[in-house]
């Protein structure tokens, strides 16, 4: 066999960057790990970098840089220690480096994932927020460089493994009448409407199937997760947003489903695990042992399925309204969603006016072409203002 590949993980100190260095670490012939890097646990950075001996980490600022690169001296290593955004591009598209997981949360992820879109990589794609601000440009990258783009996301994993190669010819070439996107429904699935104002960040934090970080934990319970999670597999699988359907699926169990013109529907099932993704994307055309435990269908017995509430889930209809309207408006309806997420966490705002927010946003701007990427970080800073205002008028 070759050479293990040489592995980036950007967002290493993560739910995902986590589960993709166990993935790595159970495969030390194949995989190597050439770079990671951490935004502000660093002391967990400095033990992954113990683990897993990188030739590159990359920190926020030099004040962090300074102690990390002493911590590595001391403890014998190497690594080098690089800083900010520059450092987290240099990472993601330099020459020895075969893929990147891209696993930084929100848009700060998008410039370094581009990078390595760029430079060609093979790309595993965690952080949809890139995908959803930037779509067309992000797409057009990824056809002109040659990345191999691979996405992370379980249910679009899912669904990637359920087409066919040849899926780029266009859903309609290879027979695919829809995309059913499977969804939990999150911890307030059925809690009463009436106790949605008074549920806590703890509460929304606290998924019923899945363990993942704050942020796309508040996207789960809100649903904004499977209205971004929409965009992503429009620009994935050039789907238009009328042919991807949310199917609530409490047990997660069905990944994502492919239903075909002569009404087979194709379905990915397993334990609800990153690990089975990020194994899937890591070796694919190849498969490899993820850790993940066999599904038990005699213990899970039953699978359900509902139609998606609007009426609860406002911010999936506001998502589908963005979709739609394309251009500039996914990347404003996800700067004022993280705006909105990052101030139920800290307690400024109830739940619900996390939807309260992103709407007044999306209505108070006119949605504009995004033909280069300094036109993205326009509309993503506009939303981020108008959210500011929304926040500032009520005191928060
Ligand atoms: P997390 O909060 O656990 O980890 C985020 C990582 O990004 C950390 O390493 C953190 O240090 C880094 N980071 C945060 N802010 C940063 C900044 N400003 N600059 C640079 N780095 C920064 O999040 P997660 O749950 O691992 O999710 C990561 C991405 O993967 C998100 O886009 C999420 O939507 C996506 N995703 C996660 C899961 C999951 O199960 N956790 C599933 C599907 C998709
Ligand atoms: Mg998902």
């Amino acid at each position: 066999m070759s050479r293990p590949q040489r592995i980036t993980v950007l967002g290493a100190t993560g739910s995902i960057g986590l589960s993709t260095l166990d993935v790595i670490a159970r495969h030390p012939e194949r995989y190597q790990v050439f770079a990671l890097s951490g935004y502000s646990r660093l002391s967990e950075l400095l033990a992954l970098c113990v683990l897993h001996t990188p030739a590159f980490a990359v920190v926020p600022h030099a004040e962090a840089a300074g102690e990390l690169q002493a911590q590595l001296r001391a403890a014998g290593l190497a690594t080098e220690v690089l800083v900010g955004e520059e450092g987290l591009c240099q990472i993601a598209s330099a020459g020895e480096v075969d893929a990147v997981m891209a696993a930084i949360v929100g848009a700060a992820g998008l410039r370094p994932t581009l990078a390595a879109v760029e430079a060609g990589k093979k790309v595993l794609l965690a952080n949809k927020e890139a995908l959803v601000m930037s779509g067309a440009l992000f797409m057009q990258a990824v056809r002109r460089s040659g990345a191999v783009l691979l996405p992370i996301d379980s249910e679009h994993n899912a669904i990637f493994q359920c087409l066919p190669g040849n899926f780029s010819q266009g859903l309609g070439a290879v027979g695919v009448r829809r995309i059913l996107l499977t969804a939990s429904g999150g911890p307030f699935r059925e809690t009463p409407m009436n106790e949605l104002a008074s549920v806590t960040p703890e509460q929304a934090c606290a998924h019923p199937n899945w363990s993942m970080g704050r942020k796309i934990s508040v996207d789960s319970a809100s649903m904004m997760n499977k209205g971004l999670e929409l965009i992503e597999a429009c620009w994935l699988f050039d789907a238009r947003a009328q042919q991807v359907e949310v199917v609530v699926h409490p047990q997660s169990v069905i990944h994502s489903l492919v239903d075909y013109v002569d009404g087979s529907v194709l379905a990915q099932l397993g334990n609800p695990d990153m690990r089975t993704p990020i194994a899937h994307a890591l070796s694919w055309p190849e498969r490899i042992d993820s850790g993940v435990a066999p599904l038990d269908l005699f213990a899970i017995a039953r699978l359900d399925f509902q139609a998606p509430d609007e009426q609860r889930f406002p911010c999936l209809r506001l998502a589908r309204q963005a979709a739609e309207a394309g251009n500039s408006a996914p990347a404003m309806l996800n700067a004022a969603n993280e705006v909105a997420v990052a101030a139920f966490l800290d307690r400024r705002i109830r739940y619900p006016e996390i939807a309260s927010i992103i709407e007044e946003v999306l209505d108070g701007e006119a949605v504009v072409a995004v033909n280069e990427l300094e036109a993205v970080f326009a509309a993503d800073t506009r939303a981020r203002e108008l959210a500011g205002q929304w926040l500032s008028r009520r005191g928060r």
